[in-house]
């Protein structure tokens, strides 16, 4: 009955897994999430305001599919002030999140036989979108030894005469690698070689550590920009999740392809958002900068405490808010009769154990690992960490 592209689509897990945790709550259990992909602070007040001044000025009706134009302009200001990136309002896509500027990007460049690469372990809506396009997902591999940093060798392997794009994300979700300037300017030049197109998903562009700063590779040349489609949203910076902002950057011609196809499915996104996305982005970024350094005091105690754990070992994260120990030690242990076989197994462990909600590695791409998100207050974070060791105790 189901359309074959439906069939063929896995749904979300880390949806699935919410909507699993959020029941148990319910019951009674007190489960501490530390699976989630979104910041714990609220959106800052200065941006609510706006929300607030947009309602009372009753800037409640369609807007143009694109994006209001004032927004548009502040986010052509973002990028050249941010990202050392010229584009024109014209070259501005606003969509209700970054996922649906994604998507509208995939289903506009990419059409059935199609391969697009994605560096692997990677989030788990890329492999479903490229095959909602009814194109081919061609995972690329990349090593915790490495710090997970884009391995151009095998992406040079991967390539083919139907290569279509590839999906990058830095810095990125699950693995926290920000992406050095060297190797994007490796697989830019790549691009331009082999005629592809770059999808550069830089949503969690605003939290990086260690020093490390953040490059777009559509900075890095004009051939490069030519053949790349920028997407961010204020989802991650700003902690505004729920308001579902995102935009793409890009050529004229994909960036109106991407329009039509938005003008038929949702057209713009909430009136209102987008108001507050002029704040977000053009107001004060002062606690953006108190965010980031509370992320950070997480991220160095969570890194050197999975660490300490007996047969467990974590990359250092340099981004985003997750980390994605490797666990694969304790498969094949018994807990209660049962052998924890795989990642799943250690997850649904440590709910019952632990009542410590992580992610299975497997839903990113990464089987021998768990990502755990540490959006969490380091109180908790600590308090779990000590609970969780405790329970990996058990197994034998
Ligand atoms: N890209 C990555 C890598 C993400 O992790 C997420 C959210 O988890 C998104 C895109 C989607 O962001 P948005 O809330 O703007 O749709």
């Amino acid at each position: 009955m189901l359309s074959k592209r439906i069939e063929n689509m896995n749904p979300s897990v880390t949806v699935e897994l919410t909507a699993k945790i959020e029941a148990l709550q319910r019951k009674g259990r007190e489960i501490l999430t530390f699976n989630v992909g979104e910041p714990d602070f609220n959106t800052p007040d200065n941006i609510c305001s706006a929300a607030k001044k947009a309602i009372d000025q009753g800037f409640t009706r369609y807007t143009p599919v694109p994006g209001i134009l004032e927004l548009r302009e502040a986010i052509c200001k973002k990028l050249g002030d941010d990202n050392n990136l010229a584009y024109t309002p014209d070259e501005i896509l606003v969509s209700t999140g970054a996922k649906q500027s994604l998507i509208n990007g995939v289903l506009a460049l990419c059409d059935p036989g199609d391969e697009v690469m994605v560096p692997t372990p990677c989030w788990v809506s890329y492999l479903e979108m490229i095959k909602l396009a009814q194109s081919t997902p061609v995972s690329v591999g990349t090593r915790k030894e490495d710090g997970f940093q884009l391995d151009i060798e095998q992406i040079k392997q991967s390539l083919s005469p139907r290569t279509k794009a590839i999906i990058l994300n830095t810095p990125n979700n699950p693995t926290g690698a920000v992406y050095r300037e060297e190797t994007l300017r490796e697989l830019g030049a790549l691009a331009v070689k082999h005629d592809f197109y770059i999808f550069a998903d830089e949503v969690y562009e605003k939290l990086v550590y260690t020093g490390e700063k953040h490059i777009s590779i559509a900075s890095l040349s004009p051939a490069i920009k030519e053949r790349t489609i920028t997407i961010n949203g204020l989802s991650k910076a700003y902690a505004m999740t729920g308001w579902r902002l995102g935009y793409a950057a890009g050529p004229e011609k994909i960036i109106k392809a991407m329009n039509s196809l938005q003008g038929h499915m949702t057209s713009a996104p909430n009136s209102i958002t987008q108001k507050t996305a002029i704040e977000a982005l053009l107001g004060s970024q002062e606690p953006l900068t108190a965010m980031r350094e509370k992320f950070d005091q997480r991220r160095q105690y969570i890194v050197s405490r999975l660490n300490k754990m007996p047969g467990i070992t974590c990359a250092d994260a340099k981004g985003a808010f997750y980390v994605l120990p490797e666990v694969s030690s304790y498969y094949e242990s018994r807990y209660k009769g049962k052998v924890l076989k795989h990642s799943a197994d250690l997850f649904e462990f440590l709910l019952e154990e632990a009542n410590i909600a992580v992610v299975p590695g497997a839903a990113f791409e990464a089987p021998d690992n768990l990502r755990i998100s540490y959006s969490n207050s380091l109180e908790n974070i600590k308090e779990r960490m000590e609970r969780m060791e405790k329970a990996l105790g058990l197994l034998k």
